[in-house]
């Protein structure tokens, strides 16, 4: 496989690399996966709570942010431990949404 050419992250201070998944948001790992808790955080707060979820955090939920959780799970054996069990909690908790949208009209 080609070496992807040196990107990093987008945010100030974060020289981390960019994964070949990641190369649309241009963030590394730990800082998706932080940006991606908050947003899930956010939306199953609402889930639960009766509130509707905004059109483009469901488009986000349903679409990007589950094509890309299934695009780092297939190269998960190159992250260290923590951050595989990061992504796999992400994982879950979108799914635990996508159920929740299909069972609750949003
Ligand atoms: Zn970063």
């Amino acid at each position: 496989m080609a070496t992807a050419a040196p990107r990093s992250c987008r945010v100030d201070r974060c020289a981390e690399g960019v994964p070949p998944a990641l190369a649309a948001e241009s963030l590394c790992l730990d800082h998706f996966l932080d940006q991606s808790f908050t947003r899930a955080d956010f939306a199953l707060d609402r889930c639960q709570r009766g509130e509707t979820i905004d059109r483009a955090t469901l488009d986000w939920l349903l679409a990007d942010a589950h094509g890309t959780l299934n695009a780092l799970s297939e190269v998960a054996a190159k992250y260290d431990l923590a951050q595989q069990s990061r992504i796999l909690e992400l994982l879950l908790c979108i799914a635990n949404l996508n159920d929740y949208i299909a069972h609750h009209s949003v």
